[in-house]
């Protein structure tokens, strides 16, 4: 069993982005992200913290905008209207969820799907769809580097995919669409799961549950991609998957933390210098 170390290869995606952005900087393109935090949830706090760490060590040129809880939706739009407009501005990203008293749907909707780096526009969603796309999706994205990075081949295997939501589950399944695996997506009411998880070569989990996966749930000598990040009682982090159960069965694993958390971030990144770059005709 190998674990999947997934901040050695986030650290290693950002030294290559790193270098790119001081070359591009050569040519005078600077790139720049703007990240919009509303309200004061402490999970998306330490998230657009480590955003800005990130753009921080990357060379990137960085804009905080954190709002009131109780901003408007003319407020919100106004701001990523400014945005949408600027040109050292070249990604945005509004960290979700949002206050309830806001409309979700229209914000995504507003961000220019140029400058849409976190791929939730309608626009690159389709563009996904059809497998042509300039962003991809950070997470599914993550976790396409960190199976590839086991050198398993994906074409032809069978790949499950617990959780079906629009930012993980809908999307990862698309990627691995593409790379032309064998699909199956589960979620809250497919029947029967642990037949179906225990027949995959690549098992993705990303269900919001501590511990959901179990031996009996996992293909000896199968990839295990856990995607999950949930706080337990005693404060402590952990994935879906239980992976000390787990783990001897698997041929490779991620841990939680430290697997597809730090990849995210180092998607955001590259989308964000992918913008740069065809923003500035490069
Ligand atoms: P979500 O709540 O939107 O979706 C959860 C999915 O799990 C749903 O599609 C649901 O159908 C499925 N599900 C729920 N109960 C199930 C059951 N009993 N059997 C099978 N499927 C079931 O969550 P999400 O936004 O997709 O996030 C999933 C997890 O991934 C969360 O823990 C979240 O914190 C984490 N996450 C991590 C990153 C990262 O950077 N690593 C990014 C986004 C989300």
């Amino acid at each position: 069993m190998k674990i999947i170390d997934g901040k050695a290869i986030s650290a290693k995606t950002k030294e290559e982005l790193r270098l790119e952005v001081a070359s591009l900087k050569e040519k005078g393109v600077s790139v720049g992200l703007a990240v919009i935090i509303v309200g004061d949830d402490p999970a998306s706090r330490v998230y657009v913290n480590n955003k800005k760490k990130a753009c921080e060590l990357l060379g990137i040129y960085s804009e905080e905008y954190a709002l009131p809880a109780e901003t408007t939706m003319e407020n919100l739009l106004g701001l990523i209207e400014e945005l949408n407009s600027r040109s050292d501005i070249n990604g945005i990203l509004c960290q979700l969820p949002l206050p309830r008293h806001l409309d979700e749907k229209a914000v995504i909707n507003a961000i220019s799907p140029e400058k849409d780096v976190d791929a939730f526009h309608p626009v690159n969603v389709g563009k996904i769809m059809i497998g042509d796309f300039d962003f991809l999706p950070c997470t599914p994205a993550g976790v396409m580097r960190l199976i590839d990075e086991t050198g398993v081949e994906i074409e032809g295997k069978s790949c499950v995919v617990i959780g079906r939501s629009n930012i993980v589950g809908k999307p990862m399944s698309m990627l691995l669409l593409h790379r032309n695996a064998t699909v199956t997506i589960c979620h809250s009411k497919t029947q029967n799961l642990s037949e179906i998880t225990s027949q995959a070569d690549i098992l993705v989990a990303a269900v919001g549950r501590a511990n959901f996966v179990t031996p009996n749930m996992v293909k000896e000598g199968a990839v295990v991609i856990d995607v999950g990040i949930n706080r337990l009682e005693n404060g402590k982090l952990c994935g879906d998957v239980d992976f000390e159960a787990v783990k001897d069965k698997c041929s490779h694993i991620t841990p939680v933390p430290g697997g597809a958390g730090p990849m995210t971030i180092a998607m955001l990144m590259a989308n964000t210098v992918t913008a740069a770059k065809k923003q500035n005709n490069l």
